[in-house]
């Protein structure tokens, strides 16, 4: 946000010297080729996607379902697997020439029920929406009951929202947080699974920032007979790192969760279950759902569940919660009220209305103004309206990839606060822009 606009304006006065500088400075050799031949072809994309490089580096990215994907994911997603068509799954394949497509769609399957204990996993849904579509599509008839989370409480759009097409489908019924507490009231939810008989209980979370015990879900739904899923799109990165509860450890029958967030993948879905569902899911991706898979996703996903098996990558799980935890405390001392006092996990809603009288829409307009990317959110019940609610979420996962640390906390809480106090005031927000510049620029993003 800091840098685009000016890299923007640069490139239509000097396009030659921003390139040039853009390249010398912050382009790998092979990657120069490509990029000359892009000038040639169509400057205009180019010069938007050197500026966003260049917001990337330069601005904090606090989002907390963003993240900077591995540099070999990138490699894989330009590679030549994006040529070629794959419909069906290894072995049984619409298309010829699948020697390669099978090798590592059977390594990305294999690697992602190693990593999270699964045993079946299909790694084609073309993102975490698809991928929630084919559960439910896959494994219930339309018409029946789903009981999920509440999305101001926390829950995702694709958890039968009103405006999806899902929530058209299927008859959503909902439980919530506790107002005292801010965490999930199970007492509540088991006497809506009572009295609504639902076929599936969807757990899992967009702006929920605890952890709970799986077990409790699945009490609930054994007792009236439903199917357990939990959508840990988030956390995905932080189960697999085993920083975080695995609800299949706990007996859940499917786990969802995208590729491109706390993994550092490829943007797409992964769908783990039991073997009792493996071909009922299977059949409901394709071909119920898609049609041909991603293979250049595939591939990309393969090697992000290799490298998120390793030692390095539990290293970066665990920082990631504890850089949260310092952050939501230093946001805590500087009278910053957090929804539900803090977090268990990668991400934390700032309740900038009641800390600062200031709705979550201004909130992120000014906090962009000084380089912070963050997200206006609702807060559980909010009174105000989804487009200017009461909050924004932050998160760690994006920061600690780029390998800023607990020292640097305070620094960036100060930011956030400082910015939120100053309530407009171009000429504070020019000097905390200043200070979000320093600190990043002493983190460059491996491969960027
Ligand atoms: C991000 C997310 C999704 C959807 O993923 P997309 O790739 O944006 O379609 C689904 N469920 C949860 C909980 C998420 O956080």
């Amino acid at each position: 946000m800091i840098y685009q606009p000016i890299a923007w304006a640069a490139f239509q006065c000097w396009p030659g010297v921003v390139i040039f500088r853009l390249e010398t400075h912050n382009m790998t050799q092979s990657q120069t080729p490509d990029r000359a031949r892009l000038e040639a072809s169509d400057p205009d994309i180019l010069a938007a996607l050197t500026g966003e490089e260049a917001r990337q580096r330069a601005g904090l990215e606090l989002i907390p379902s963003e993240n900077y994907a591995f540099p070999e994911v990138l490699t894989l997603l330009g590679s030549a697997f994006t040529n070629k068509y794959a419909e069906g799954y290894p072995g049984r394949r619409y298309y010829g020439g699948q020697e390669f497509t099978d090798a590592i769609e059977t390594l990305a399957r294999n690697r992602a029920k190693a990593l999270f204990r699964a045993e079946h996993a299909n790694v084609q849904p073309l993102s975490g929406s698809p991928m929630n579509q084919a559960v439910y599509l896959g494994l219930l008839e339309p018409g029946d009951t789903i009981l999920a989370m509440d999305l101001s409480h926390g829950g995702h759009l694709t958890h039968g929202a009103p405006v999806s097409h899902m929530g058209r489908i299927f008859n959503f019924v909902r439980y919530k947080t506790d107002p005292t507490t801010g965490a999930i009231d199970f007492a509540a939810l088991a006497n809506v699974a009572r009295e609504t008989r639902p076929r599936m209980i969807v757990c899992g979370y967009s702006s929920y920032p605890r952890d709970y015990d799986y077990a409790d879900f699945k009490r609930v739904a054994d007792e009236v007979g439903a199917i357990t899923m939990a959508d840990v799109s988030h956390i995905g990165g932080l189960i697999a790192a085993d920083v975080m509860r695995n609800p299949l450890d706990a007996g859940f029958d499917v786990m969802t969760t995208t590729t491109h967030k706390s993994l550092r993948g490829p943007r797409g879905g992964l769908i783990l279950c039991k073997e009792q569902f493996a071909k009922a899911i299977d059949a409901s991706v394709f071909p119920g759902l898609q049609g041909g898979p991603h293979m250049n996703q595939v591939a990309a996903a393969a090697t992000t569940f290799k490298l998120a098996a390793t030692p390095a990558f539990r290293t970066y799980a665990a920082n990631v919660m504890t850089n949260a935890r310092a952050l939501a405390a230093a946001l805590t001392s500087r009278q910053v009220r957090l929804v539900t006092g803090g977090t268990d996990n990668h991400l934390m809603v700032l309740d900038t209305m009641q800390s600062f009288g200031i709705d979550g829409a201004k909130a992120q307009a000014a906090l962009d103004r000084v380089g912070l990317t963050t997200n206006k959110q609702v807060i559980p019940d909010d009174p105000l309206p989804p487009m200017r609610p009461s909050g924004v979420r932050i998160g760690t996962p994006a920061l600690t990839a780029r390998g800023i640390g607990t020292g640097e906390m305070d620094e960036i809480a100060a930011i956030i606060a400082e910015t939120l106090v100053a309530n407009g005031d171009a000429g504070a927000e020019a000097k905390l822009r200043t200070r979000t510049e320093a600190l990043t620029a002493r983190f460059p993003i491996d491969g960027l």
